[in-house]
């Protein structure tokens, strides 16, 4: 086998590009999580996380990927055969339904065309159809990974208080939360679910859940099971800054610096900019190109990454297989129901103007030696518009 010369480009929407330094910060001997310095780390941790999930209330991580905090979400709020409501917006949502059928709720599962996010009108019709008030909560991805749509969490906010029901509001940011505006108190959301290994620039390895006092109050009486995925125990041991085992000590150092990096020295609201604007650059490559964009609506563009859509009769698996093989770069797969239609480019986490260029070039040669029908001109397109769009 031959080694590729160069960095490897991973674009795929998450695990994205971890910067050197986070990856330096974690190599550190690792430290005693129940000694005296480590109560500090544990604080200063926390402390940033409310910071980045727009929450003054509690945040639990747990050292487990994304799916572990969507359980999480689930067994400590609701109890057997409760009624929740969710919607088709892709893959994510439908793995995330499953976890919920698979515990013994029981899923109202909204279809959905894999090209919208969540409709709040539909969200209303629902919860003003629940007159008994049964539905218990409401759970939506808010950055839908397999589509590139990412929905309007506010306006979802506002159709459930329209209709005064009084369901728990979940949602999963793990590919938005630090790439894309989100604001857990402020959208008076119940559970928010987040992950490492995407915008907050980190492996994968950790997951959250951001809890509000409505949550906090329902995990006292939810009848579901849980054991390592409790809040009680967490919430109790975090207040002292421990944990009740053995926490991922060594990513917790890493999530300390990509903590500094996003709220210190970046900002949010620039980190949001830049992220918006790498995403439209990369749009404007694709119609260039002459593909089409998966997500119809514009309102509801990802920042974090574009799925796109390739010509009938030719497959995207091989496109992703040739740029890998002759560029040595990433790209997203299409998932479940899209599978060898799309494929996705991320641009979310550790990325500046030119990594986005050359991902955009690889792309575009990539069309070219696989042979699919497009117009050259994508990259000057992007180029054009980081140009004049400092
Ligand atoms: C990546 C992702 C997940 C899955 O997280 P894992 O860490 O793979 O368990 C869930 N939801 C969304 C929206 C994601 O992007």
């Amino acid at each position: 086998m031959s080694i590729p010369a160069g960095r490897h480009f991973l674009q795929i929407p998450g695990p994205s590009n971890v910067p050197d330094r986070v990856l330096r910060a974690m190599d550190m001997p690792t430290m005693d999580h129940r000694g005296p310095e480590f109560a500090q780390l544990t604080h200063e941790v926390l402390n940033g996380l409310k910071q980045v999930f727009k929450t003054s209330a509690d945040v639990i991580i747990f050292p487990a990927s994304g799916t572990g905090a969507w359980e999480s979400a689930l067994v400590n709020t609701l109890s057997p055969g409760d009624r929740v409501l969710m919607f088709e917006t892709g893959h994510f949502a439908t793995l995330w339904q499953g976890i919920a059928k698979d515990l013994g709720l029981e899923v109202d599962f909204v279809p959905g065309d894999w090209r919208h996010g969540v409709d709040p009108d539909a969200v209303a019709a629902k919860l003003s159809a629940d007159e008994k008030h049964e539905i218990r909560a409401v759970m939506v991805v808010h950055n839908e990974t397999s589509t590139g749509v990412t929905s309007q969490i506010s306006k979802i906010r506002e159709a459930i208080d329209s209709t005064g029901h009084p369901a728990l509001f979940m949602v999963d940011t793990i590919s938005s939360l630090a790439s894309i505006d989100y604001r857990h108190d402020e959208w008076g959301v119940d559970v928010t679910v987040g992950g490492s290994q995407k915008g907050l620039m980190l492996p994968p390895g950790l997951s959250f859940n951001a809890i509000s006092a409505k949550a906090l109050q329902a995990s006292k009486t939810a009848a579901l099971p849980s054991s390592y995925w409790n809040w009680q125990a967490m919430i109790k041991a975090n207040a002292t800054g421990y944990f009740p085992y053995t926490p991922a000590t060594n990513l917790l150092y890493a999530l300390r610096e990509s903590l500094k990096m996003l709220l210190d020295e970046q900002g949010l609201d620039k980190v949001f900019a830049r992220h918006q604007r790498h995403a439209e650059a990369t749009r404007r490559a694709v119609r260039a190109w002459g593909l089409e964009i998966l997500c119809l609506n514009p309102e509801e563009y990802s920042g974090s990454l574009t799925a796109i859509l390739l010509p009938d009769g030719h497959d995207a698996d091989r496109l992703r297989q040739v740029i890998l093989e002759r560029y040595n770069m990433s790209l997203g797969t299409g998932l479940g129901k899209v599978q060898g239609r799309v494929f996705r480019i991320g641009h979310l986490g550790d990325f500046n103007d030119l990594m986005l260029a050359g991902t955009l070039c690889g792309v575009e040669m990539g069309l070219s030696v696989a042979q699919i029908p497009f117009s050259k001109g994508g990259v000057n397109a992007a180029l054009d518009y980081l140009a004049d769009n400092l």
